[in-house]
């Protein structure tokens, strides 16, 4: 095979290398859910999250106002059991009755307001878990396809690095060099064919004496329109 022969060849292999990398990025990607999937997952987690502390609001009020009762019995106890004599002392069980029977009314406020929107969320979250169960089972079916594809992709990976690896041993370092030049500046494209006298990467027509020395297939001859690297087949 002449050397610019090589060189075409090994950019079809590294085109498609290129490619097959892409699509295996994309896939990992995907791999662990669609965005819309991962969205809607942290959307029920957050409800969820936001349900389990309006649930602890309620009961630490319910808690917290059961305690109070007991206090309340045993103050009104202590009240109206006529141990307590002094009219000092009583004034002050007395205030301190009204005291807690106000915070235990704010309390129960509280756990009926954190109830009632307990029972909202709970109504969201149920209708969400819903939604994302049908997207998650959408999502598997999906998701094979793309464990499959993956499988596949790395395989021919794997074949076009060696391909490569043997194409890459039978060319000159040199020309290597300037291969890997080109294409790094010239959109991955370094070796253009001949389309009769045109250049197929740039369009532009090529001179005559350029064309005879491509087709002698003798050396390393460029475009005089873009630079890159011409073949002939
Ligand atoms: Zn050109």
């Amino acid at each position: 095979m002449n050397p610019i022969a090589a060189l075409y060849r090994l950019q079809e292999i590294d085109t498609t290398w290129d490619k097959i990398r892409r699509r295996i990025l994309q896939l990992q990607k995907f791999s662990g859910g669609s965005p819309e999937l991962v969205r809607a997952r942290e959307r029920v987690q957050a409800v969820d999250a936001e349900l389990q502390k309006t649930r602890k609001e309620q009961q630490d009020a319910e808690m917290e106002s059961a305690s109070l009762s007991e206090r309340i019995i045993e103050s009104d106890k202590l009240l109206m059991g006529g141990q307590v004599r002094s009219p000092k002392e009583l004034e002050a069980l007395q205030s301190n009755l009204e005291s807690m029977r106000r915070h235990k009314g704010g309390l129960d406020d509280r756990s009926v307001e954190a109830m009632v929107k307990a029972d909202e969320i709970a109504r969201r979250l149920a209708e969400q878990s819903k939604e994302l169960n049908s997207q998650e089972s959408e999502w598997q079916a999906k998701e094979q396809a793309i464990e499959e594809e993956l499988v596949k992709r790395k395989k021919e990976y794997l074949y076009l690095k060696t391909l490569r690896e043997q194409a890459i041993a039978t060319i000159e370092g040199k020309l290597l060099e300037q291969y890997e030049y080109l294409r790094g500046r010239k959109n991955g494209v370094a070796v253009a064919k001949l389309d009769n006298d045109t250049c197929t990467a740039c369009h532009m027509q090529v001179p005559v004496g350029v064309i005879a020395h491509v087709r002698q297939g003798d050396g390393l001859v460029s475009c005089t329109a873009c630079g890159r690297i011409l073949f002939a087949e």
